[in-house]
């Protein structure tokens, strides 16, 4: 049996930028620490940093006054901003940079009076945050080409197009396409981040190697699903696991060569103990690991 590791996978430059703040602001005030939703959606993160005496809230009402409190990668929008301010809380940013240039480049829209279409999960924390940059009378917010249909836009004004993070790149460009259709002036800024791309087309390469595809990751995070659909849609058997016990190795008898992905938010040893559970069970299993491409993506993680 053969095991090929998909690369680039596991964590991008935005998540452990966001992990590494919480680890500064843990080691700076300590406990009670509190983060503004999930810091970023990997159910081992979260657990471990539960341990540390970090305590997840969906918003910001139930902090006390002046606690020290993070919000996640996935960014915010203007009026938590504004109600933490009001609320003397001392909060710690750690909004992935990449999807806070999203929120400038929708500031930059509305502020030039572009129709705003937000192409994404609408119930998505990334797309939540980022819908508050743009200016209500001006937004739009489609999750797939049939919702095309139903935009009735002003085609004498000017009309421009953002997009989630971490969307699927094939679906994306359908939508794009048929926008463009619609809208031939439409501006296109495309903020489908590197990260993203580089792990579906990872995944994508895997195709001509394996017969099974394991992509590692929780079922919250946006870009762990979107890796499961690409796989799936090369038509290759594809199963989607939090961690090591979720393995069924019933499902790897007969395969003989394996790919393995994992989410954007999931920490190195989740793979790793995946591997090992496979070597421990079948014998002579070869494992091809390359030096990770974006090793060198690091983003400089700020005074806590
Ligand atoms: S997936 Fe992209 S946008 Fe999201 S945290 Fe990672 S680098 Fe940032």
């Amino acid at each position: 049996m053969q095991i090929i590791l998909a690369n680039p996978q596991g964590f991008c430059g935005g998540v452990a930028y966001a992990i590494k703040v919480v680890e500064h602001a843990l080691k700076k005030y300590g406990a009670p620490l509190y983060i503004r939703h999930h810091i970023v959606h990997n159910t081992a993160v979260i657990k471990n940093f539960e341990k540390q005496g970090v305590i997840f809230v969906d918003d910001l009402e139930g902090i006390p006054d002046k606690a020290n409190v993070i919000f996640s990668a996935h960014g915010v929008a203007p009026e938590v901003y504004e109600e933490a301010k009001r609320r003397n809380l001392h909060y710690i940013d750690a909004t992935c940079p990449l999807v806070a240039k999203v929120h400038r480049e929708a500031e930059k829209f509305s502020k030039d009076g572009i129709q705003t279409i937000l192409i994404g999960h609408k119930k998505h924390q990334e797309l939540i945050g980022t819908a508050g940059y743009v200016n209500p009378d001006l937004l739009n917010i489609i999750e797939k080409v049939e919702d095309i249909d139903n935009l009735k836009l002003d085609t004498n004004k000017l009309i421009g197009f953002l997009t989630q993070t971490t969307l699927s790149v094939l679906e994306t460009k359908k939508i794009i396409e048929r926008l463009k259709q619609k809208y031939p002036n439409i501006i296109d800024c495309k903020s489908i981040c590197y990260a993203t791309t580089n792990r579906q087309e990872a995944v994508m390469e895997l195709k001509q190697y394996c017969d099974l595809i394991i992509i590692c990751g929780s079922k919250t995070s946006s870009n762990t699903n979107r890796l499961r659909e690409t796989a799936e849609k090369q038509g290759i058997e594809t199963i989607m696991i939090d961690n090591a016990d979720e393995l069924d190795l019933v499902i790897l008898q007969n395969k003989e060569k394996i790919g393995i992905s994992s989410g954007a938010s999931v920490p190195a040893y989740i793979v790793d103990e995946v591997v090992q559970k496979i070597q421990n069970h079948f014998s002579n299993v070869l494992v091809h690991k390359n030096k990770n491409k974006e090793s060198e993506v690091v983003f400089k993680v700020p005074e806590v």
